[in-house]
């Protein structure tokens, strides 16, 4: 079990374009078993990898729990309709907006076993393909936030937790 350090958004790293995985080696099998120790121990939903340092085309995503996806090149093939939701980000601490994504999105992607898949997603599941997918581009999710909410908001929202 390995956390990794989640590099927050005034890195520069985040904000550079990630390379694609070609080889499926040992090293990037290492990589997805810490990320997802580092998700897990974070409480977030997704976790790309440029997100702990590492400029590949690999991110992580798990809504429900226990229900951890893996994509390796993930490639977003088709949006339908639009969402409009809270969001943030495990770089960004107590940042917090309004975001539009797609209502549903097809992603295609390779897993661990250099197979590829590809996932119909929405809702929840949706707007994280979106903003991991992101991240693999060096785009933050406040880059394109319709709103950010104030420290009001963000305070009363924290209260119901
Ligand atoms: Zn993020």
């Amino acid at each position: 079990m390995a956390i990794m350090t989640i590099v927050k958004d005034t890195d520069e790293i985040l904000r550079k374009k990630c390379r694609p995985v070609t080889d499926i080696t040992p090293r990037i099998i290492q990589l997805l078993d810490d990320m997802a120790d580092t998700l897990h121990d974070s409480g977030g939903v997704g976790l790309a990898a440029p997100q702990v340092g590492v400029l590949r085309r690999i991110c992580i995503i798990e809504v429900e729990p226990g229900e951890l996806i893996e994509f390796i090149n993930p490639v977003i093939t088709e949006k339908k309709g639009s969402q409009q939701e809270i969001e943030g980000c495990l770089s960004a601490p107590g940042k917090w907006g309004y975001t539009k994504r797609p209502a549903k999105v097809t992603v295609k992607a390779l897993d661990r076993n250099g197979e590829e898949f590809s996932l119909e997603a929405e809702e929840l599941l949706a707007r994280a393909v979106c903003h991991e997918t992101d991240h693999l581009e060096g785009v933050l999710f406040y880059d394109n936030a319709v709103r950010m909410l104030s420290r009001e908001e963000i305070a009363e929202m924290e209260a119901d937790d």
